[in-house]
């Protein structure tokens, strides 16, 4: 199954393309090292910069090819088949020459020209442990001193938190708002107190991190998010999509292989698929993907037109939707490959872990249904829009 309801350009389909080609044969004879080493696949993200990737990314103003968070999210979309971790991670890498192009001077002098060769991985410090997602139960972390602001406090779950070169601190400053602030991360005071073992997602560090004084100037402060909940009224974002991508093109992944698996099985004298009960299986998961698919290259299309059409609500079904989906269809196709299915030398249970981890990130899928109940008119409490 392979229909693109959202207008790909020439030029789209020549990238998709060349991602195609990179995710086959440059990234999937690595994921068995990186499921064994869980490290940080820099030669991924430097390949990605020798075939051109972040220039195209890059706005037209800034030398680059004028593409932005679509193609970035169809990029992930595409990798998320061979690996959905990467899937989620390789779209916010290639947002990182843009966010240096836009941060404090000093710092873009010194990562610009990296972070287009995919040398300069990003963390986005913004969880705190104190109320999790529910930014208004966070207590102050900034304090302003002079032309500094003093940053304290643990940030849970960052992503990329101990390879990377540049840290977005996200807190409450003193004066009630919530604010950002990029830093380089070799800044005093900021330690990677944990990387996280977890389930899925390999190749991607997830990381306690702690900032006890750490002192930056007041011009590496970032003002496009004043309130974090606007983030959730803007769209499309990296965060909620990123997910999406890695789980609707994981769920395409596993069921192309499926596929393959149940044609080629054979017992009772003909392959598995032709039974009934598998066919049955693979006709509704081919339905579902279907509908996942067609959901968010819709929202992509309507992100396209204007940002700021995209109706309220529709991030957090695709996130809840498609995540919760793709769990549902990976373990389907699991059990379709019987015991083949947990040997990690098919990578089919690569699928399920990812799938599984998924859900948490940029908020779980209860939240969401809560805010979408809400939007509703629903009178539910505990939203982000309370
Ligand atoms: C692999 C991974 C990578 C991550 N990367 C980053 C990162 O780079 N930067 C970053 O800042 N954070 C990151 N996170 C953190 C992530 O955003 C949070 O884990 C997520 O938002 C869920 O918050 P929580 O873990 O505190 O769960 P909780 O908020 O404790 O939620 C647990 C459960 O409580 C219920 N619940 C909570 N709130 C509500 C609500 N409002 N409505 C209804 N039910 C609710 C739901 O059942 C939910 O599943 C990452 C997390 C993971 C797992």
């Amino acid at each position: 199954m392979t229909t693109f309801y959202y207008p790909l350009n020439e030029e789209q389909k020549l990238i998709l393309d060349t991602v195609k080609d990179f995710a086959e044969n440059d990234i999937a004879p690595l994921l068995p090292e990186i499921d064994e080493t869980n490290a940080y696949p820099w030669k991924i993200y430097e390949r990605m910069g020798d075939l051109g990737l972040y220039h195209l990314m890059l706005p037209e103003e800034l030398g680059g090819g004028g593409h932005g968070v679509t193609t970035a999210l169809l990029i992930g979309e595409e990798v998320g088949k061979v690996s959905p971790s990467l899937g989620f991670a390789v779209p916010f890498s290639l947002d990182a020459p843009l966010n240096i192009a836009l941060c404090y001077t000093k710092l873009k002098d010194k990562y610009f020209d990296e972070a287009l060769k995919g040398k300069v991985p990003i963390a986005q410090a913004g969880t705190d442990p104190i109320g999790g997602y529910n930014y208004p139960e966070w207590p102050v972390a900034a304090v302003k001193d002079g032309d500094e602001w003093v940053l304290n406090g643990t940030r849970c779950f960052a992503t990329f938190g101990a390879v990377a070169k540049i840290i977005v601190f996200m807190g409450r400053a003193e004066d009630g708002n919530f604010r950002y602030w990029y830093m380089d991360h070799t800044t005093p005071g900021i330690e990677v107190a944990k990387v996280e073992k977890k389930i899925g997602w390999k190749g991607q560090d997830t990381t306690v991190l702690n900032f006890k004084d750490v002192r930056v100037p007041a011009d590496q402060e970032l003002t496009f998010f004043p309130d974090p909940r606007d983030d959730d009224r803007a769209g499309i974002g990296f965060g909620y999509m990123g997910t999406v991508a890695a789980a609707v093109g994981g769920m395409q992944g596993v069921f192309e292989k499926t596929l393959e698996y149940v044609k080629a099985r054979n017992t009772h004298g003909e392959p598995i698929g032709n039974m009934s009960v598998v066919g049955d299986k693979m006709a509704r998961m081919a339905t579902e993907i279907e509908a996942c698919r067609c959901l968010f290259h819709n929202a992509l299309r309507i992100y396209d037109a204007d940002p700021m059409s995209v109706p309220r609500g529709l991030q957090n079904m695709l996130k809840a939707m498609t995540t919760q989906k793709f769990v549902d269809i990976a373990v389907q196709c699991t059990d379709l490959w019987g015991g083949l299915g947990i040997v990690e030398d098919t990578g089919i249970s690569r699928y399920v872990r990812d799938a599984v981890n998924c859900l948490a990130p940029c908020r779980s899928t209860d939240a969401h249904y809560q805010q979408i109940a809400s939007f509703l008119g629903l009178g539910v409490k505990y939203t982000l829009s309370d």
